[in-house]
């Protein structure tokens, strides 16, 4: 890895008289201040150095030890330093005319990245053009464009989900093999909605759903002492930033906007041409929105997290355990959207548990017990568990597994006798200190405060359920028969 800068100090008059002692200055810096924390023999040097007027020029080439830019920024007090004692010249600032970056890469790579405003492969090396100022090299924007470049050609290696089995149950016979959205899409029990990866569920469905929340409010919620909050559902920038998702959601979120102003003259153009043409005016109306606010709720989680942002909280009120089913998620599945197993709009509840960092994982064990026995002995499904790349890593647009071993995400897969796949109809996560740091929240006593949460789909659930025990009520398990009662069919269409 290679560094080259070309720019120069800004200084307050000019500064010929100085040469003999820059002179000195910069092969002192060369030997000692742009070495300075570096291997042996690495670091940073001044290629030439002159000056013209009120400038002090420099060229700079490094490795990645003390890179350039740092090397200008090292600079620049000693340099005040002595001009302004002997001299009376002040450095106003850092102009860069050229940076470069080259890095060693085995492919090119295609994407247009932030800041670079030329990029060529060469030798079997990457190099950059950056267009950057003084601003942006405080700022470290070169460092995060060097990390950006390991991220990405990392990925041409085809790094890999973690993917690796905890628990498996025994295989049963099914006697439905039929695909349980096409069923209940025959018998109304569905419809889909106006929207993409949307349904409307009917009373059947829905009973069904709802003996899924008693269950879990029976077999979860109650003995472990959970409470009930409301999450927000539209997702701020700033959250994501904090919580990660910042760095990968895009293709995937639903994004809100609001008006530029609910001024009805703003809007009346809009108005009156969907009265005369009864067609809404898109374009018009996308010149009128305003930016992206945030999107959706995408997991569930994250909106929770201002509830505690800043705050240092006392040891005895841990651990909290938490929960929130107010509201819908949403995902842009694209092409994935199938049936009721993925869709755009779904409904979950999702378990919140913070504390020590032994309350977490002692509090993860205990639900980890509560599932095996509703999916054994309620719902009666064929299922196993894995131990996979974290939702919070895998949602950053990373794989693999986190630094933490003790933190990481199970998947619970069912099978899906109608097409011999698996799908993961829940998860269960012990988050580490992720999101008490990233809001910033502290335990009194100093210890590591640490969090889990589990997102219960009720899709994903249904799916599993009917997709190995069919939707004739009669052939379900009698424990879950007896907590749904009639089915009762309300509509009839001629
Ligand atoms: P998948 O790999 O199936 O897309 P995911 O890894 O994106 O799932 P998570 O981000 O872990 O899912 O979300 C947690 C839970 O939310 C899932 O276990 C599932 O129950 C539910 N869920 C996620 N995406 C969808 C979807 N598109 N439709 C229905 N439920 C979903
Ligand atoms: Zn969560
Ligand atoms: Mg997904």
């Amino acid at each position: 890895m290679e560094f080259y800068l070309s720019g120069h100090f800004k200084m307050s008059n000019d500064v010929s008289d100085a040469k003999e002692d820059l002179d000195d200055f910069f092969s002192d810096a060369n030997d000692g201040l742009l070495k300075r924390g570096a291997p042996k023999g690495c670091g940073a040097k001044i290629l030439s150095w002159g000056v013209r007027d009120n400038k002090i020029l420099i060229e700079i080439s490094s490795d990645r030890y003390v890179r350039a830019h740092d090397a200008m920024l090292r600079l620049r007090k000693p340099l005040s330093d002595l001009l302004g004692k002997k001299y009376r010249i002040g450095v106003r600032g850092i102009e860069i005319e050229q940076f470069r970056i080259s890095v060693e890469a085995k492919e090119p790579i295609e994407s247009k990245i932030p800041f670079v405003k030329e990029s060529r492969y060469e030798d079997g090396k990457l190099v950059l053009e950056l267009e950057v100022s003084q601003s942006e090299i405080q700022d470290r924007i070169p460092d995060r464009i060097l990390t950006l470049l390991d991220e990405k050609l990392a990925d041409y290696g085809g790094k890999k989900e973690h993917w690796e089995l905890l628990w498996e149950s025994e295989p049963k016979e099914f006697k439905f093999k039929l695909d349980p959205t096409e069923q209940l899409v025959k018998k109304r029990w569905i419809l889909h909605g106006s929207s993409r990866g949307q349904w409307i569920y009917g009373p059947q469905v829905t009973k069904v759903f709802r003996t899924f929340e008693k269950i879990v409010e029976k077999e979860i919620l109650k003995p472990l002492e959970y409470s009930e909050m409301i999450f927000p559902k539209i997702v701020t920038w700033d959250v994501w930033k904090k919580t990660g998702h910042a760095k990968g959601i895009y293709p995937e979120m639903y994004y809100i906007c609001t008006p530029k102003t609910r001024d009805p003259k703003f809007w009346e153009e809009v108005i009156d041409y969907y009265k005369v043409t009864n067609e809404v005016p898109l374009e018009l109306i996308k010149e009128k929105i305003d930016y992206p606010i945030g999107g959706m709720c995408y997991a569930q989680c994250p909106p929770f997290w201002p509830f505690l942002q800043g705050e240092t909280l006392p040891d005895d009120i841990f651990p909290i355990k938490i929960f929130d089913r107010s509201g819908t998620s949403h995902r842009y599945e694209s092409g994935g959207i199938h049936g009721m197993e993925r869709v755009d709009e779904f409904h979950r509840i999702e378990l919140v548990w913070i504390g020590t960092k032994k309350q977490v994982i002692d509090h993860s064990k205990k639900l980890q017990k509560r599932y095996t026995r509703i999916f054994n002995d309620i719902l009666d499904l064929q299922w196993r568990s894995a131990w996979v790349t974290p939702w919070f890593m895998a949602q950053e647009g990373l794989t693999g597994l986190s630094e933490e071993k003790e933190s990481g995400t199970i998947d619970y897969e069912a099978i899906l006798p109608y097409n011999n796949t698996w799908l993961e109809f829940q998860n269960l996560s012990v988050n580490g200190d992720k999101y008490p740091k990233g809001f910033n929240v502290k335990l009194q006593s100093g210890k590591e405060l640490w969090s889990g949460c589990s997102g219960i789909g009720l899709e994903r659930w249904a799916s599993a359920f009917f997709s190995q025990n069919g939707l004739d009520s009669n052939d379900w398990p009698d424990e879950f028969k007896k907590k749904v009662g009639d089915l009762k069919e309300i509509f009839k269409f001629l």
